[in-house]
């Protein structure tokens, strides 16, 4: 599994996940779904617990227009997401860098106390804040002592022992702890994670829901994969059409899997219309597949590829998930059925 693709695979956590992090949902709640949020906020524990993410989350429920934040459907948010918000600022270290210096600090520090560009806070988030030498720290440190009126500050750590504990104090806590297992099967299910992978991996986790995203996305490949297949081999009826729909549907991650899925079919059919056997690869081909690439024509390929082709774009843009799926499908499906017909 690439990092992308985890990335997208925990892009499916919601605020609401967070209730089984008991003390620390008290906060979400009162502080960034009701917009009650103060200057600063330390969010700590091992890899995988989602400091990350629920950093991220929070601030997108912080800069959120719409009227339930985090709403995901209003600009901001879609802004949130592809880390673009003008008034949303990432600190990392530089690239090939392990420490994060002064520099970017002060920085930062400039741009902190001016008014947000579009919305009502300025939002920093602090990734690894422990990789902050002491110089940055004290810098920082100087930010958090008179804090800009509308910034909001999520430093993420490991540990806080790293950290000066004058920053440290000048934080809101929020520890996160191990997950339950049913918390994490309830979330995999939701992600698409078929109910036996779910129980199995969420038994083994160790209540790092990281860990948890990491094996099952393993699996989901392998269902997307599956599905795919199924379709381009059944009988191209409405109904197997409607059938590969809720996997397109639950995760982004999915939809760029079934279409490159969808892709490699087509690259193989295409292999085996031309008569390449050579470039036959991996791929297998059941008599269904022969007959399927044999009735096939190339305008039918050209039509096929660029299905999918328009499809990335749609993904990319602000059209509903829901159409742009089951327009993907519905054509899909309607080219195919036609050469068998
Ligand atoms: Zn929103």
């Amino acid at each position: 599994m690439t990092d992308n693709e985890n990335a997208s695979f925990k892009a499916a956590l919601v605020l609401e996940d967070f209730k089984c992090q008991n003390t620390v949902y008290n906060v979400i709640e009162n502080d960034f779904i009701k917009g009650n949020a103060i200057h600063a906020y330390l969010i700590y524990g091992q890899t995988g617990m989602g400091a990350k993410v629920l950093a991220a989350l929070a601030a997108k429920a912080l800069l959120c227009t719409g009227d339930r934040a985090p709403c995901d459907q209003c600009g901001a948010c879609y802004r949130c997401n592809h880390r673009s918000h003008l008034d949303l600022v990432y600190l990392e270290p530089e690239k090939g860098r392990k420490i994060i210096g002064v520099e970017p600090v002060r920085e930062l520090k400039k741009r902190v106390y001016r008014h947000p560009f579009e919305g009502k806070k300025n939002i920093v988030i602090i990734e690894k804040a422990e990789n902050l030498s002491p110089e940055a720290q004290n810098a920082l440190l100087h930010v958090l002592e008179e804090p800009p009126s509308d910034t909001v500050f999520f430093l993420i750590a490991e540990k806080t022992t790293d950290l000066l504990t004058t920053i440290v104090s000048r934080c809101r806590m929020l520890r996160l702890n191990d997950w339950d297992e049913l918390s994490i099967c309830r979330i995999l299910q939701r992600c698409g994670v078929n109910d036996f992978t779910a129980i199995k991996v969420s038994q083994t986790a160790r209540g790092n829901i990281g860990e948890a995203f990491k094996t099952a996305a393993g699996d989901v490949n392998d269902s997307v994969s599956e599905a795919v297949q199924r379709f381009f081999l059944s009988e191209m009826s409405l109904k197997s059409a409607y059938q590969l729909l809720p996997v397109f549907r639950d995760t982004k991650e999915q939809a760029d899997l079934v279409l490159s899925q969808t892709e490699d079919i087509l690259r193989n059919l295409l292999i085996f219309k031309a008569n390449v056997p050579k470039l036959h690869g991996q791929f297998t081909f059941s008599d269904k597949w022969v007959a399927l690439a044999a009735m096939l024509s190339y305008d039918a390929f050209y039509r096929l590829f660029h299905t999918v082709h328009k499809t990335r774009i749609c993904l990319e843009s602000y059209i509903s998930w829901n159409i742009v799926s089951e327009r993907f499908v519905l054509t899909i499906q309607k080219e195919l059925g036609s050469c068998q017909g």
